[in-house]
């Protein structure tokens, strides 16, 4: 599995998906650039999520907020105080780390001793081998799976109470060492803010600090009131956006999983209180149909629900997704209370309620959120699209199943060669599709390798244009995943093309 994501990445590069940022300077850790098929995909899978919100929502609406706020904004909704991270240094390597990360990766390796030791005896006792009386009955299990659930607990309390010195002392205790240096040389915990701040004017006087925003939220929140009262907003209904957002994440690693500048999609759904629940089980189904709608397989996905919430959600799930690394969070969806909009009413000292004139009331409304990473997502898909492939000839290719709507280049139009007239029918042909499809042209090379360079990038179609074109209007159309080939008149391409690109 870990091969599989070295390669992925690898070909993400190789194929104009995602390069690393300002690669020639040798990169810039955690921060990566979308290449010319990565932002077509990228920009499809924003579509997806868009349209889904706004175009079959009457009572979703979007907007586009800017990525600096005031100041007092990141005040009010926690970001300045406890946006962070519990951070350690290993005085050796001086290499940072979470210690939360360093504790969850000690206890995954406890995981995997116990089940090395269960397939282990799986394997040994054959048919007759029966999993839980051994992990109750085995004395090696049962020493890890005690030391396992002892070290979880007080791991737990330690993040529960904010106690840094205790999340210390469990390093300490765990005789964990650094991935780096081997030793086991700590320094304190202490808390890192993961906002970036910059400063914003040039007087003599001080520039004001202001931060890059580390979620889009907060732009919905502060815009509440002048999208309800412009748009005639009537609860229940949602604001939309999509943008980027920066973090200075601590661990940056599993590249486009984890990274300082990203980029999110947020609906916040603004309910009646006391109807967020029923509200928060609507949306963490529809969230969920969406998702599966994408073809990958539905068994790729599944909820995490949050045991732990924070103070001021009253419901939280996870949709995560099986990325080559494990089960990992894509989605969130939260039930937020009416927490981010008393806050900004607190902070800014201005009134934000809302009448509801059928109950003859007014109330600060309650928010159901979901929020995805537009990278995560785009990784989730990627790593469930590639596949290798080994032919009936003993050759092998590398293949992008994409579900066709998200495809960065929908059909290809190659000339089996160049002269007798084939180039310009298949230009004739390009013109005819390409206000429509995203389509193109290639003449280079075998036409065994251009079907691959098009695999490679996950186009489904390919269209191929030959003598019998020249003397019937016919082409070939060969698809993508299972590589048979149809032979159809030009005429029926753009209806052929269209029925089976969106979603
Ligand atoms: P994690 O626990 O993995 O750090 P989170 O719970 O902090 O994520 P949220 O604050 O709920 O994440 O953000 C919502 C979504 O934004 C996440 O589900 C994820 O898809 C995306 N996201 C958050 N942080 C990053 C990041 N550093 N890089 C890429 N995407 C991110």
């Amino acid at each position: 599995q870990e091969d599989l994501f070295k390669k992925l990445i690898a070909h993400c590069k190789e194929y104009g998906f995602v390069f690393p940022s300002s690669e020639i300077y040798d990169g810039l850790s955690a921060v990566y650039d979308y290449g010319q098929y990565g932002v077509e995909l990228k920009n499809n899978l924003k579509r997806y999520w868009w349209d889904g919100m706004t175009l079959l929502h009457d009572n979703i609406v979007g907007i586009d907020a800017a990525i600096f706020m005031h100041p007092t904004v990141w005040k009010a909704s926690g970001h300045v105080d406890a946006f962070n991270d519990p951070l350690i240094d290993n005085r050796d390597s001086k290499k940072r780390y979470r210690a939360d990360v360093l504790i969850e990766d000690h206890l995954a390796k406890i995981d995997e001793k116990i089940s090395r030791e269960v397939e282990k005896a799986a394997k040994k006792f054959g048919d007759s081998f029966d999993e839980a009386m051994f992990r109750s009955t085995n004395p090696r299990v049962a020493k890890h799976q005690a030391e396992r659930d002892a070290i979880h607990e007080r791991f737990a309390n330690a993040m529960n109470a904010n106690d840094l010195a205790e999340l210390r002392q469990i390093i300490i205790d765990c005789e964990i060492v650094c991935p780096l240096s081997g030793t086991r040389n700590w320094t304190d915990v202490r808390q890192f803010n993961l906002m970036f701040a910059t400063e914003m004017g040039s007087t003599a006087d001080g520039a004001m600090k202001v931060y890059l925003r580390p979620e889009t939220a907060q732009g919905i929140f502060v815009n509440f009131l002048n999208v309800q009262k412009t748009g005639r907003m009537k609860i229940p209904f949602g604001i939309a956006q999509i943008g980027k957002a920066f973090r200075n994440e601590i661990v940056a690693r599993q590249f486009i999983f984890r990274m300082r500048e990203f980029e999110q999609m947020e609906m916040q759904f603004f309910v009646r209180p006391g109807e967020e629940l029923a509200w928060f089980a609507r949306w963490k189904e529809a969230r969920m149909r969406w998702h599966r709608n994408l073809g990958l397989g539905d068994e790729k996905y599944r909820f995490h629900d949050h045991e732990k919430l924070a103070h001021y959600a009253n419901a939280a799930t996870d949709i995560e997704y099986e990325m080559p690394f494990g089960f990992k969070e894509v989605e969130g969806i939260h039930s937020r209370t009416n927490f981010d909009l008393s806050q900004h009413e607190k902070f800014s000292g201005k009134k934000i309620q809302y009448f509801d004139a059928e109950l003859g009331t007014s109330y600060t409304p309650y928010v159901i959120e979901t929020s995805i990473g537009v990278d995560r997502l785009f990784l989730s898909i990627l790593a469930g699209a590639y596949t290798e492939e080994t032919l009936d000839g003993g050759e092998s290719r590398v293949v992008l199943k994409l579900p066709p709507a998200l495809a960065p280049i929908k059909l290809a139009v190659l000339p089996l060669v160049r002269k007798d007239g084939l180039a310009e029918k298949a230009e004739e042909i390009l013109h005819m599709l390409r206000f429509d499809f995203r389509c193109q042209y290639d003449e280079k090379d075998s036409i065994g390798k251009r079907y691959r360079r098009q695999d490679a990038i996950g186009t489904p179609y390919c269209i191929t244009v030959d003598y019998d074109t020249m003397r019937d209007n016919t082409v070939t159309i060969r698809f993508r995943d299972t590589m048979e080939q149809e032979r159809v008149s030009i005429d029926r391409l753009h209806e052929i093309i269209s029925d089976r690109v969106s979603l």
